[in-house]
């Protein structure tokens, strides 16, 4: 998802990108909010891995539907395939040249004050008037 923002603390129009897509992960420092865009191709196997097994999971997880409990997950030791996942692609990205690291799970902030305040901007995201 892609779209425009104003922030709050210094009125700077940016545009965000959140989230990842089909095809590649967006990461963002958590330190200054600058965003690293991963393709999945560019971490082919690590990709295809951790789908396979997601499928795994998920397929795992239809089965026990018939016992009518509502997904609960045995708690696993160690960290979740999501975690797992993210943590592999934050040592993919490597440190960030502030000296943060990137994460999916940083926050959005403006690239100019660094401030974590925005709206949406309705006006079109991608071309700024002044
Ligand atoms: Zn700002
Ligand atoms: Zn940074």
């Amino acid at each position: 998802m892609t779209f425009g923002a104003v922030c709050s603390a210094c009125g700077s129009h940016f545009v965000v990108n959140d989230g990842g897509g089909f095809s590649f992960e967006i990461l963002r420092c958590d330190a200054c909010g600058r965003e690293r865009t991963i393709l999945h191709s560019e971490i082919g196997e690590l990709h295809a891995a951790f789908e396979t097994a997601w499928r795994e999971r998920s397929e795992d997880a239809g089965r026990k539907k018939r016992t009518k409990h509502v997904r609960t997950q045995k708690p696993r030791p160690g960290l979740s395939l999501e975690e797992e996942y993210q943590t592999k692609l934050t040592e993919f990205a490597g440190p960030c040249s502030c000296g943060g690291r990137f994460s999916s799970q940083a926050p959005i902030r403006c690239p100019d004050c660094g401030s974590r305040k925005f709206r949406e901007d309705p006006a079109e995201p991608s071309i700024l008037y002044d």
